[in-house]
């Protein structure tokens, strides 16, 4: 797989980190998001979709599981799997089908429901440094790698 590192030294980089990624999304694309809680990953949500033109308010799906953004280049939908507990809630609310060609997917915590998530094109983790972050990106499907090379470009 592609990879690539960056350090992001406050919240203003982290914003501007979502911003870049945005610009080469593409239709169909799943990017699970890791890291402990407050280490930046709705920031960079929220960054996305700044970048993807959405000026309202990014709520944390904590609870809700997902908030939805139908936007006008692309159907974003950003998952919190924090409080994931039931595979059935799951399928009756028909998450499944969110993951499809048409939409983006971002998804905190996807290890909570791993058995149930379509696989990444991308793997972004995040990691303390000090009171900065580290961001480490992981390409691992052609899809993926084509997003992370642009995004190196
Ligand atoms: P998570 O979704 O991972 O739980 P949040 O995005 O909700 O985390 O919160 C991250 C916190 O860290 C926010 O207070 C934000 O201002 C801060 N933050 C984000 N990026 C950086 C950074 N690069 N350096 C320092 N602080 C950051
Ligand atoms: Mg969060």
């Amino acid at each position: 797989p592609l990879r690539h590192s960056l350090h992001l030294a406050d919240e203003a980089a982290t914003l501007a980190f979502g911003a870049a990624i945005a610009r080469q999304l593409t239709p169909g694309l799943v990017i699970y998001l890791y890291g402990n809680l407050g280490v930046g990953k709705t920031t960079l949500s929220r960054g996305i979709l700044r970048g993807l033109g959405f000026d309202g308010k990014v709520k944390s799906p904590t609870y809700a599981l997902v908030e939805v953004y139908e936007l006008s280049r692309i159907n974003l939908y950003h998952f919190d799997l924090y409080r994931f507990n039931d595979a059935l809630e799951w399928e009756e609310a028909g998450f499944r089908e969110y993951f499809n060609d048409t939409s983006v997917c971002l998804v905190e915590w996807p290890e909570k429901a791993a058995e149930l998530l379509p696989a990444p094109d991308i793997s972004l983790y995040l990691t303390p440094d000090g009171d900065a972050r580290n961001a480490e990106l992981v390409a691992i499907t052609p899809g993926g790698r084509t997003c992370l090379n642009q995004l190196l470009t």
